[in-house]
């Protein structure tokens, strides 16, 4: 196992870090300031200083470095992109600006290496671009979506057109001023073979028949300007080269979506808990109670302690995960990629519960650590909760003792 990052992307992360530190982390307050912060997500805008921050992130290059393939993107593999994600995960803002945020990243993964030449003409290049935004609308919220062969909604072929029915949820980023598709996985054939029963279909969100219910909370926010949108497929007619791939390939596509953006998360959680466990630090040196520094406190070292074991080991296993996908490929980095995905947002909960908790009063005010405290909490059921992904580790670990 080779974790080592090439030249190429240690320059990279130094041009990444400068930038976050320099222009990203000063323009957080005005980035929030300029939010709209309205009930209705047909009023939200898009916050100025983000198209102005990508627009110097792109001049510099700094942009689409989660693609592999260069002709696309940065051409970096899953190893190398892990150092600029943790950099990127220092900041809720900072994936935007370098146009690597979900859910874009693994919709245009999809159409990278499954779209047909004008689905990428259309919607890819203007994703690059960064000058739309998309969703990917998978989970329903009549069936237990965690077992995505659960899916209920149809996407049927009548004729030369595919006609969608049903009803989705927790679809992030519908709410976005410039969200113009999203990638739908409906049910084509409930005869075929269980994983080839469902189909992915690119849906423009002018469609007629797709009606936006409603914006979710999150642990009580709108997550605005991107939100989490339910939504409503009534009789959505496409012509048939609107299926991803063709029909039935849904699940092979969600495999391979899955996996690289599974670990992206992952890796942004590492930079999220650097930056609380600095915070944590700074404040148990400086603040003083009976005497003492915070940090001589009780079992305050102790904590801190666990918190950078915590957070090396995950990255760690990160950089493992992310070997293992460029290595032996999805199917041969199983067992990392859910390992990673229990453990990363494990460990952020754990290190930003105790940085919330050296802060007293003001941890549980700071709209920072309780927002990475809502996103870690969020991620253990986001793209499979922690106990699907454990069941995954423990039927490849039980494989090695059933006779073949
Ligand atoms: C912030 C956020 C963003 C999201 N964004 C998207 C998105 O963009 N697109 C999208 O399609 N979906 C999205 N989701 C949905 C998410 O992927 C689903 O919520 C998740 O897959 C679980 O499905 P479910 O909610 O139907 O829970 P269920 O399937 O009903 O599961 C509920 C609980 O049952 C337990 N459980 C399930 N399976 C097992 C098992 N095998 N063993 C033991 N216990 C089990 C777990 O505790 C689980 O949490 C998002 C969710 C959140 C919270």
């Amino acid at each position: 196992m080779d974790f080592e990052h090439s030249e190429r992307a240690r320059k990279l992360g130094e041009q990444v870090q400068r930038f976050i530190q320099e222009r990203v982390l000063p323009n957080e307050k005005t980035y929030y300031e300029q939010l709209t912060h309205h009930p209705d997500y047909r009023e939200w805008r898009v916050p100025p200083i983000m198209e102005e921050l990508k627009a110097e992130a792109k001049a510099l290059g700094l942009w689409n470095l989660f693609l592999p393939e260069s002709e696309y993107g940065a051409g970096l593999d899953n190893r190398d992109y892990a150092l600029l994600a943790e950099l990127m995960g220092r900041s809720f803002i900072a994936p935007e600006v370098f146009n690597c945020s979900a859910p874009d990243t693994g919709n245009a993964e999809v159409l990278v290496r499954y779209g047909s030449p004008a689905q990428k003409d259309k919607w890819l290049a203007p994703l690059l671009a960064g000058t739309i935004r998309s969703g990917f609308s998978m989970t329903e919220p009549a069936v237990a979506s965690s077992d995505a062969t659960n899916m209920q909604a149809t996407a049927t072929i009548e004729g030369d057109e595919v006609v969608l029915n049903g009803q989705k949820w927790w679809t992030t980023g519908l709410g976005h001023p410039h969200c113009k598709f999203v990638i739908f996985m409906g049910l084509t054939d409930p005869n075929a073979e269980r994983h080839s029963r469902h189909s992915m279909v690119l849906v423009p969100l002018d469609t007629p028949g797709v009606k936006i219910l409603r914006m979710l909370t999150a642990f009580g926010h709108l997550d605005e300007p991107h939100g989490h949108g339910e939504v409503l497929f009534d009789n959505v007619r496409l012509p048939i080269d609107h299926f991803i791939a063709g029909p039935g390939r849904g699940f092979e596509i969600a495999q391979g979506r899955l996996g690289p953006g599974r670990i992206h998360h992952c890796m942004r959680c590492i930079g999220a808990a650097e930056r609380a466990l600095e915070r944590m630090c700074a404040r148990a040196v400086d603040r003083v109670a009976f005497g003492k520094p915070l940090a001589n406190l009780g079992g305050n070292r102790d904590v801190i302690a666990n918190c950078r074991m915590a957070i090396d080991q995950a990255r760690l296993l990160t950089l493992k995960a992310a070997w293992a996908l460029d290595t032996h490929g999805v199917f041969g980095a199983l067992t990392d990629v859910s390992a990673i995905k229990v453990i990363a947002p494990n460990m952020l909960q754990m290190v930003v519960d105790a940085a919330i908790q050296i802060f007293g009063g003001e941890g549980v005010a700071d709209r920072e650590l309780v927002t990475t405290m809502g996103i870690a909490r969020a991620l253990r059921i986001a793209d499979g909760p922690d106990e699907v992904h454990r069941g995954m580790v423990a039927r490849l670990e039980l494989a090695k003792y059933q006779p073949s």
